[in-house]
Parts: C-alpha cells; structure tokens; sequence
C-alpha cells in the first residue's frame, strides 16, 4: 500500500468512492480509499435505492435533481452503470400536510425539477393498485426511479482505479494525527 497520499478517503461507500472519483478526475490521482470492510457494506448496501426529488429545502432538493442527471447518464458520465430505472415516484400525504407538500412542489418546480400536483383520478390511471383520496396530497414525478447502490459506489470506484487511485478492501483507519 502506498506511504503517502495527496488524498486519503475513510469509508468506501457511495460518498467515499464518489469523492475519490472525482478528485481523480480533478487530477488528485494520487489518492487512497480506505475501506475497512468492503466497498458498499455499509448504508450504502442496506439503502432503499430510491431516487427521489421530494425534500422540503432547496439543497437537498437540488442535490437530488443533479444526482438524477448523473444516475440516467452515468456511462457516459462516468461509465460502467448505475443501474437505474425510470418508473416514475409518488407522493401521497394525508390531507393535514397537503399545505406543506404544495409549498414543496412549488419550491421544487422553481429549481426546475420535473414535478406536478395530481389529482385522484390521475393516481388511478398512474398506479391501478393505489387507492387514495381526492383530498389527499398527490404529487407525481416521471423523471424518477430507483439505482442499484452497490454498482454505482463499485462503478466509481473501478473508474478511480483506472486513474490511478487505489481503494484497497479491510484497510481500517486506526489513527488521525492532525498536524
Ligand atoms: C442509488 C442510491 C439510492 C439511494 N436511495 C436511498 C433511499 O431511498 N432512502 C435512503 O434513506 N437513502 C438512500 N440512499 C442513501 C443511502 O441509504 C446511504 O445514506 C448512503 O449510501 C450512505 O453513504 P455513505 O458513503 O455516506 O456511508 P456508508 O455507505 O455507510 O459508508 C461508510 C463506509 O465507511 C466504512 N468505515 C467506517 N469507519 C471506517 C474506518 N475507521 N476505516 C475504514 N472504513 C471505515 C464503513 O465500513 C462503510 O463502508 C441512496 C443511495 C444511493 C447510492
């Protein structure tokens, strides 16, 4: 393993491995991930995988809506496969927060996000199998989906290698000295 590194990433999850990714592609290749156990044990393997636009502040909201456009061109942009799918997201609130979620969606569809309020009768026709209220908040996102964790934290990881960063599984950081 190297002694010395201009980078040194803990935690080979998707930020870990994203981060040190991007650093390479910034230039700092001389970087090293440290994993203590393997890429994506952690949250990252146990998330629930979807990829939403529905925060309620606009940083979040925000991040969502570009990881989107990396998650639906992640060959191109970084290559290998993000394994995402495009099935489009609901959101169902109960009639008491339906005030919040409209002020949402107006936030979001000022930062541009693809989001629209819906009615009962267009859940029906969206997902046959929802049953919801008219009252109810709905709100439909087409853009939306699901990615496969693991691949997209390996896919960046594999694309850091190949420019030179070394990412090396059951490599615990035991010590930080600051200097
Ligand atoms: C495509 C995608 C969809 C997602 N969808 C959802 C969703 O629907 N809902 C949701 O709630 N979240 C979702 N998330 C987020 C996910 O649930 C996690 O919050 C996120 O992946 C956490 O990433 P992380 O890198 O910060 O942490 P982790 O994946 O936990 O990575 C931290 C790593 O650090 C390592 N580590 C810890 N200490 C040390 C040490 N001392 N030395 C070396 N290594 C160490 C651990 O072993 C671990 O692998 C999604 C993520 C992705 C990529």
């Amino acid at each position: 393993m190297r002694q010395t590194a201009d980078a040194v990433i803990i935690g080979g999850g998707v930020m870990g491995c994203s981060i040190l990714y991007n650093l390479a592609k910034l230039g700092v290749a001389n970087s090293v991930l440290l994993e203590m156990d393997v890429l994506g044990s952690g949250s990252t393997g146990r998330s629930q995988a979807i990829c939403r636009m529905h925060y309620s502040n606009t940083v979040t909201a925000s991040m969502a809506w570009e990881s989107l456009k990396v998650f639906t061109n992640f060959g191109e942009m970084v290559g290998g496969s993000s394994g995402f799918v495009q099935t489009g997201y609901l959101v169902i609130v109960e009639p008491i927060d339906r005030p919040g979620m409209e002020r949402n969606i107006a936030m979001q569809q000022e930062l541009g996000i693809d989001t629209r309020i819906v009615s009962a009768a267009d859940v029906a026709q969206l997902a046959p199998m929802v049953g919801v209220d008219e009252d109810e908040g709905l709100a439909w996102e087409p853009q939306s989906g699901y990615a496969d964790p693991y691949q997209v934290t390996t896919s960046y990881a594999s694309r850091a290698r190949d420019m030179g960063t070394t990412a090396p599984s059951g490599a615990r950081a035991s010590t930080l000295r600051l200097r």
